[in-house]
């Protein structure tokens, strides 16, 4: 059976780079799949949040789901805190990675910076964390954006040295194939896998980015959203005719890709109607576009943080369910690691 398993944290509003790079995926991923959708607020705290926001955003990111279009009746929407597997199995996860992989890790890199010392082992470990939030449900397929697809990489790793420490305790466990876990494909699909910062054409878009002219929120009303494209950093060119020559200009890409992204179309689609273009009749489109598609999910966002209730009650239910899944699971491999249980 496939599965689908995916998170978003509930560090900052949601961004462009989550929708197009994940939740806009997620909602199609719904006919095909059994889809859990989880709200990762243990993820959130390997840095700092204020108790009170973190709760907020955690409705608030829930809000979102909803109102990009996720079902919560179809699949399961929760915030991962709420089901102790997540963390029972993180436990076991840590002692099956080894330090090397880790260390090879670029997000741990990047989030700790040069202040590596005094960055939290629970940012370190981040990536067994995401391990366990998988393997808790035997995920088979993990729709992300591009950015963490070196942390699926470790997951994969991390459910196949699990399988090969305890095969013969696996088979006595029933599964005659040896294979408890299975080794979760990661889904990088959508034409824009790597939304780029609006201020920096080599950074992600990213909720932690100090600079709210980086990102567009799926929150911001449209003349934010227009102010944000007008500032965003572009050349001094009119737009390309070819893609090739568009890869050579990060910003510029990353606004046709946006563009691509939001319509449907391919960038070079896009680049047929305005190449020879300059950016202020481009960006002025652009900001009707995303007006357009995020105008509809900001609204029914607002509506949905208004009644805190209704979202409660989704994740209560949604956290049952996973926990049903996941318990029993989390059941079979305390028995095969030789936890007594009396
Ligand atoms: P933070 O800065 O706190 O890490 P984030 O913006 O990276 O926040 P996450 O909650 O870490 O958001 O990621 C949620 C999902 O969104 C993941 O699937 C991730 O791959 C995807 N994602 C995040 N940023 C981008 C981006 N710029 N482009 C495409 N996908 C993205
Ligand atoms: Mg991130």
């Amino acid at each position: 059976m496939n599965r689908i398993f995916s998170g978003v944290q509930p560090t900052g509003n949601l961004h462009l780079g989550n929708y197009l790079g994940a939740i806009r995926n997620w909602v199609k991923l719904q006919v095909d799949y059994d889809c859990i959708y989880c709200i990762v607020d243990m993820h959130a705290i390997t840095v700092w949040q204020d108790p009170a926001r973190l709760r907020e955003q955690t409705r608030e990111v829930a809000a979102a789901f909803l109102a990009a279009g996720v079902d919560a009746t179809a699949s399961i929407v929760f915030n991962q805190s709420q089901v102790p597997a997540h963390a029972q199995l993180a436990w076991i996860c840590n002692c099956v990675a080894r330090l090397g992989w880790l260390n090879r890790m670029t997000q741990f890199k990047e989030k700790a910076g040069k202040d590596r010392e005094n960055a939290s082992v629970g940012l370190y470990v981040y990536p067994n964390l995401m391990a366990a939030d998988i393997l808790a449900y035997r995920a088979t397929h993990v729709p992300v954006g591009d950015d963490q697809k070196q942390h699926l990489e470790l997951s994969r790793d991390i459910a196949q040295k699990f399988n090969n420490d305890f095969k013969v305790w696996i088979e006595r466990a029933g599964y005659a194939d040896g294979i408890f876990f299975p080794q979760p494909e990661s889904v990088i699909t959508g034409p824009a896998t790597r939304v780029m910062s609006l201020r920096d054409g080599s950074k992600k878009m990213s909720k932690s980015d100090p600079s709210e002219f980086s990102r567009i929120n799926l929150t911001d009303g449209a003349d934010e959203i227009a102010q944000k494209i007008r500032r965003a950093k572009t050349d001094p060119h009119p737009l390309p005719d070819t893609v090739a020559e568009l890869q050579k200009r990060p910003e510029a890409d990353n606004l046709v890709t946006i563009f691509a992204a939001l319509s449907d179309h391919t960038r070079e689609g896009v680049l047929k109607k305005y190449a020879g273009a300059q950016f202020s009749a481009f960006k002025k489109d652009l900001s009707d576009l995303a007006v357009s598609v995020l105008g509809p999910i900001g609204a029914e966002m607002q509506r949905l943080t208004a009644d805190p209730g209704h979202v409660e009650r989704v994740l209560r239910e949604g956290a049952e369910r996973a926990d049903a899944i996941a318990a029993p699971i989390m059941k079979q491999v305390e028995e095969i690691v030789g936890y007594l249980r009396v």
